[in-house]
């Protein structure tokens, strides 16, 4: 495969951008080698500068679940800019996309789109403190919300990928209100409540997709309910990767516990840059300008990133079976892929949920970030070129989580496992 045209965009981009990109998972950096210049996308597959095709198991980190230009979306997008890019005041749009969220998710009566996720929990979690009046809070080590300070602690995704679990930049002060526990492990919570008795939410991806995919327990979930319930604390669903993805109607269809604040992203903007959070009423109403809590943004809502949303979420709630179809290509797909690995001596753990895949070389099962980490990063930087070789194009690094769309078809599943044995035959045979 000739990469020359994108080894040269990078090199120029470095010049002028830190690192050649503009969020440092894209570098490529824990795979090695060098990133893949994208020119175009179209329904399953992406094109980079040098003229090759992949089939896209990234699809932007999540929101294109179906596809790149799906007509639809498309046409919204296209549709809404020949209106005006921005207007900084009320649209119809809006209103719109909000009822279509609170249409999915029995937890969220009233929602605030913003343009990021980052932007969505940092805001969530300002929104929760505002309402307790207390200031810690909880996240699990490995789990990503977004970059802003509070946050950046032990965050999985870019930030496990580069060791520097916090960040130079982040004042300790700003940090020293941040508890941390372990995924899946209860007694941990119980530590955090125990040390402090001023915690305004436990903060939680419910379907874990920053150290790889690693699902919560359904047991872990119940309990961390019933703990914030007799703590006076909020639970957070950071949903800003799982929302639409997981299950159109949020982790709280499938595990059967009600979050009192959920984030989304990704998904909600159909490739348009958009978060939301939400909650139940008497929560929302402690938002600027109804309540105390200040949040703010001049491009929120933004009419066109409005009108992708709802071209997305309205065909997901036409197709919700959608969703089934998908999951059930992930598993064969990983299930597929796990077994030519096996033929060839290597153990690989996968997991599945909706639209989103998981894959560890690692002996034992993953149950948190720990355990991720004990993964075989070498192995999966030989499967990811290897695999980009043959025209497939997986996240690249083994802290991610991989993507199903509905461009996806039965065959190109069937192909990426073929192109998976004879990776792993080359791997084995080294
Ligand atoms: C991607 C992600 C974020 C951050 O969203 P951005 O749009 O990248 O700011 C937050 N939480 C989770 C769970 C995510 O996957």
């Amino acid at each position: 495969m000739n990469t020359q045209a994108s080894k040269e965009a990078f090199s120029q981009a470095q010049k002028l951008i830190p690192g050649g990109v503009n969020s440092p998972v894209r570098a490529f950096k824990s795979v090695g080698g060098t990133p893949i210049f994208i020119t175009e996308g179209k329904g399953a597959y992406i094109s980079d500068v040098d003229g090759n095709k992949y089939v896209d198991f990234v699809q932007s980190w999540g929101p294109l679940i179906f596809g790149h230009r799906d007509e639809k979306i498309e046409a919204a997008v296209i549709d809404a800019v020949k209106h005006g890019l921005s207007f900084g005041a009320p649209t119809l749009a809006e209103t719109e996309l909000a009822k279509l969220v609170v249409s999915f998710f029995d937890s969220i009566d009233k929602v605030r789109f913003v343009s990021s996720g980052t932007e969505a929990v940092m805001s969530a979690i300002r929104l929760a403190r505002g309402f307790t009046s207390r200031d810690d809070i909880v996240k699990f080590t490995g789990c990503y919300h977004g970059h802003s300070d509070a946050l950046l602690v032990e965050a999985g995704s870019g930030a496990a990928t580069f060791g520097n679990p916090s960040s130079p930049g982040v004042p300790a002060d700003f940090t020293k209100h941040t508890l941390l526990a372990e995924y899946n492990n209860i007694e941990s919570v119980k530590k955090c409540f125990a040390d402090s008795n001023d915690i305004a939410c436990v903060i939680i991806e419910p379907i874990a997709g920053n150290m790889g995919l690693v699902p919560a327990d359904k047991e872990f979930l119940h309990e961390l309910r019933e703990l914030c319930d007799k703590n006076g604390a909020l639970l957070i669903f950071d949903e800003v990767m799982s929302g639409f993805r997981g299950s159109v109607n949020g982790a709280e269809s499938i595990t059967g516990v009600k979050p009192d604040i959920v984030t989304l992203g990704k998904v909600i903007g159909g490739g348009m840059p958009v978060g939301a959070f939400g909650a139940r009423a008497e929560i929302m109403a402690k938002l600027s300008p109804e309540g105390p809590v200040y949040q703010a943004g001049t491009l929120s809502g933004n009419p066109v990133a409005m009108a992708a949303g709802y071209a997305a979420l309205s065909k997901l709630k036409a197709n919700a079976q959608v969703i089934s179809v998908l999951e059930t290509r992930a598993k064969r797909l990983v299930e597929g892929m796990k077994a030519e690995a096996l033929a060839c001596g290597i153990t690989m753990q996968t997991d599945v949920r909706g639209s989103m895949f998981g894959f560890f070389f690692n002996d034992n099962l993953v149950k948190n970030f720990n355990d991720a980490t004990k993964s075989d990063a070498e192995l999966f930087a030989k499967f990811h070129s290897g695999m980009l070789n043959e025209g497939f194009y997986f996240a690249c690094s083994l802290y991610e989580t991989g993507f199903i769309s509905t461009a996806i078809t039965d065959e190109m599943i069937e192909d990426t496992i073929k192109a998976s044995a004879k990776v792993f035959k080359e791997i084995a045979n080294a």
